[in-house]
């Protein structure tokens, strides 16, 4: 790998690591001719898969969605933004890495719902009432005690 800054051809690896879990892997290299230190990732190439509706109708994943469903949900908690970006990202990568052709939308919604619920129980429950599709008060209900009995997976 080319140095960025005196643009040598050759570089040392000095540490190496992988990150994202195990999708990605980081490397910082050092420069013999400038001695100055730098970092690259490696990862597969980005491919990610279609989205399966429930419609069956399919759609390029897109994560600005995924962002705007978690926002909505997360309103007024205290989830940090980071934390978001950092599930975008990884989500993005397991989704690029894992070499499908196609994924449902229900998969991406059971990651999101754990996601949620290692950060908080309202943003979880707000978005499982969407993600399962409550009809009315009764089965929010049911929902919420389902929280309350089941262990986080
Ligand atoms: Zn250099």
């Amino acid at each position: 790998m080319q140095c960025p800054f005196c643009h040598q051809q050759e570089s040392r690896v000095v540490d190496s690591r992988t990150i994202m879990e195990g999708h990605e892997i980081r490397r910082r290299r050092e420069c013999p001719g400038c001695g100055k230190r730098f970092t690259t990732y490696e990862r597969v190439e980005n491919c990610l898969p279609m989205v399966v509706k429930r419609t069956g109708n399919r759609t390029a994943f897109d994560p600005r969605k995924v962002r705007h469903s978690i926002n909505l949900a997360a309103k007024k908690r205290d989830i940090p933004q980071k934390k978001i970006e950092e599930f975008l990202k990884l989500l993005e990568v397991k989704l690029s890495g894992s070499g499908r052709p196609e994924v449902t939308s229900t998969e991406i919604g059971d990651q999101v719902l754990a996601f949620l619920r290692r950060w908080d129980m309202i943003a979880y429950i707000r978005y499982a009432s969407v993600f399962k599709d409550c009809k009315d008060a009764d089965e929010f209900i049911n929902l919420v005690r389902s929280c309350e009995t089941e262990e986080p997976q």
